[in-house]
C-alpha cells in the first residue's frame, strides 16, 4: 500500500501534464456503458473485491488521460 501522506499525494496529482506540460485538467471517473460502473485497479495476486476505484484526470490541451487511485 501507498503510505505517503494524503497531502503529498494530492500535490503529486496536481503536477503538470507529462505529455504537454499543461495544468488545465478536468477531474472525473472512468465509467462503462452504465453510469454506475467503475473501473478498478487490482494488484496481481489480490483477491476479487480488493480492487481500488480509479479516478481520472483529463488534460484539456492534449486530451491525455491519467488514472489515479483514491487516497
Ligand atoms: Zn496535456
Amino acid at each position: 500500500m501507498n503510505k505517503q501522506p494524503n497531502q503529498e499525494n494530492r500535490s503529486l496529482q496536481e503536477t503538470p501534464c507529462f505529455i504537454c506540460g499543461s495544468q488545465n485538467f478536468i477531474w472525473g471517473r472512468t465509467v462503462g456503458e452504465s453510469s454506475s460502473q467503475w473501473v478498478y485497479f487490482r494488484a496481481d495476486g489480490a483477491a476479487w473485491g480488493e480492487g481500488e476505484k480509479l479516478r481520472a484526470r483529463k488534460c484539456i490541451d492534449c486530451k491525455n488521460i491519467q488514472l489515479f487511485t483514491y487516497d
